[in-house]
C-alpha cells in the first residue's frame, strides 16, 4: 500500500467494487474482496500483492506445509486401486520438482501390507490408519481419518482418484480443511518456487482447458480420473517409511447411515471398459439397442469391451457403465473402434489418449476422423460384419 500512487487503474478492474480511492490512495474492502487478483495485474507500481491479502485474511503460514500426498484408495477386493499407481507416478514427479517427499494416506481395515506396494511404486512415506471402523468405505469415516492425518502432518498437496469413492470423499475433505479442490484434472504441474499446484481441467463442456491455482490455502487438492496418467513403474528394492497412526486418536463422527449391501453395477463376467485393452464403441449411428449387437460380437471376438456415446445411454440402449466421455468413463485402451460416433469434444476427452483409434462413419467430415489413426468412410452395418467375417476366418 505504501507504494500506491493513487492512479486508480485498479478501481474499474475490480468487478466486486471492493476498491475505492480515498484521497490519493486505493483502499481495499476485504469484506468484498474475493482475492481474484485482477487488480494485481493492472497495478503499474506493484503495490498490490496476493500474499499480503492472504495474511490479512488470516490464512495460515503456507511455508509450514510440506509434502505431496496421494490418497491410497483401496478397492473392495482389498487392493490399491489402479488409479493410485497412476497418481504415484505424477505425484513422484511433482514431489521431485518441489524437492519434497511423496506421501500416501492409507486408510482401511487390514490394509497395512499395502504400504509396501505404495513404496515400491514411488512413495517415500505411507501414513497408515488400519482399524475395523474403516472396513467399509463410508465417506464420513474416511473424511475424519484423512482430516486427522492432514492436520497432523500438513502436506502441501493432496491428490486422489476421481473414482466413484474419490468424487464423494475429496470434496468432503476439502470442505473440512477449508481449502480448494479441482476435480477431474487432466494435467498437473508445480511451480517449484511457490509450490503452487498448476491444475488443468476441461471447462465449459470441454471447449476450453482451464488452469487453476489455489495460492492462498493448503493443502492444494485435486482429483484425477483413472487412466489420465500412466502407472508408476514397480521398483521392488525401494525403501520407504511406514508411519502407523493410532486410530483411537481420531474423533469419529456419529454416523446416520450404515452399509447394508454392495451391488455391482457391472454384469458378472462382462469386461469393464475401464480395464479393457480393446473397446468397440457405438454411437447414435447404430440406430437403436439392436444396432449394438454386431458391435458386441466384434468386441467379444477381439476379447474387448463394449463402449457407447452418451446419447445412446440417455436413450436407454445400454446401461451407464458403458458410457465413454466427459460425463462417462475415461478410457485409454490399446485399440478403440468408434462406430457411428461423430466425435464431439465431450466424447473425445474420454478416449483420445487411446493408443490406436479406428473410426467408422458414413460422413467423411465427421470430427472423429481428426483423431483417428485409421478412418473408414462407410456404413457400420457393412463394415462391422465384414470385420467379423474376416476374424472368424
Ligand atoms: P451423433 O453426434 O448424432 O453422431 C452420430 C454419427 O453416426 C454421425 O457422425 C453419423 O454420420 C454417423 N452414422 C449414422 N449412421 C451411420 C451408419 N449406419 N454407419 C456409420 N456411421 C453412421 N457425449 C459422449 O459421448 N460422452 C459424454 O460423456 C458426454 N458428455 C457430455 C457432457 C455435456 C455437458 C454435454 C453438453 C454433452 C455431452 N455429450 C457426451 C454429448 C456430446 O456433445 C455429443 O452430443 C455426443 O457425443 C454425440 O454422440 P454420437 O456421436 O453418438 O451422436
Amino acid at each position: 500500500m505504501e507504494s500506491c500512487t493513487g492512479c486508480g487503474l485498479c478501481v474499474p478492474e475490480c468487478i466486486y467494487n471492493a476498491i475505492k480511492l480515498e484521497g490519493d490512495v486505493a483502499r481495499i474492502d476485504f469484506d468484498l474482496c474475493t482475492l481474484c487478483g485482477a487488480c494485481v495485474d493492472v497495478c503499474p507500481v506493484g503495490a498490490i500483492e496476493l500474499l499480503t491479502f492472504a495474511k490479512k485474511t488470516g490464512t495460515e503460514d503456507l511455508d509450514s506445509f510440506d509434502g505431496v500426498w496421494v490418497w491410497g484408495e483401496v478397492t473392495v477386493d482389498g487392493e490399491l486401486a489402479p488409479v493410485v499407481f497412476e497418481l504415484l507416478n505424477i505425484g513422484r514427479s511433482l514431489a521431485d520438482k518441489r524437492g519434497t517427499y511423496l506421501g500416501v494416506a492409507l486408510v482401511g481395515s487390514g490394509v497395512s501390507e499395502l504400504a509396501e506396494r505404495a513404496i515400491e511404486r514411488g512413495a517415500d512415506r505411507v501414513f497408515v490408519v488400519d482399524a475395523v471402523e474403516y472396513r467399509d468405505f463410508i465417506e464420513e469415516r474416511f473424511t475424519d481419518a484423512i482430516e486427522h492425518l492432514v492436520k497432523r502432518y500438513r502436506p502441501e498437496i493432496l491428490i486422489g482418484g476421481a473414482t466413484m469413492s474419490g468424487r464423494s470423499l475429496m470434496p468432503r475433505i476439502a470442505v473440512r480443511l477449508k481449502t480448494g479442490l479441482t476435480a477431474d484434472c487432466t494435467g498437473l504441474d508445480i511451480d517449484p518456487d511457490s509450490g503452487n499446484l498448476v491444475q488443468t481441467r476441461p471447462a465449459f463442456g470441454g471447449n476450453i482447458m482451464a488452469t487453476i491455482l489455489c495460492p492462498n490455502h493448503r493443502p492444494q487438492m485435486a482429483s484425477v480420473r483413472h487412466k489420465v496418467f500412466s502407472e508408476a513403474p514397480v521398483e521392488a528394492s525401494r525403501k520407504g517409511e511406514i508411519v502407523v497412526v493410532d486410530a483411537s486418536e481420531i474423533a469419529l463422527e456419529k454416523l446416520a447411515k450404515r452399509l447394508l449391501q454392495r451391488v455391482d453395477e457391472q454384469d458378472s463376467g462382462e469386461l469393464s471398459i475401464v480395464d479393457a485393452d480393446i473397446i468397440v464403441s457405438g454411437g447414435r449411428g447404430v440406430g437403436g439397442p439392436e444396432g449394438f449387437e454386431p458391435l458386441r460380437e466384434l468386441a467379444h471376438l477381439l476379447g474387448g469391451a463394449l463402449g457407447a456415446s452418451r446419447p445412446t445411454i440417455d436413450s436407454g440402449w445400454l446401461p451407464y457403465h458403458h458410457q465413454v466421455g466427459q460425463t462417462g468413463r475415461t478410457v485409454a485402451p490399446k485399440l478403440y473402434i468408434a462406430c457411428g460416433i461423430s466425435g464431439a469434444v465431450q466424447h473425445k476427452v474420454g478416449m483420445q489418449t487411446s493408443d490406436f483409434i479406428v473410426a467408422i462413419n458414413k460422413d467423411e467430415d465427421a470430427p472423429i476422423f481428426e483423431i483417428a489413426d485409421i478412418g473408414i468412410v462407410g456404413d457400420l452395418f457393412e463394415v462391422v460384419p465384414a470385420l467379423i467375417k474376416k476374424l472368424k476366418g
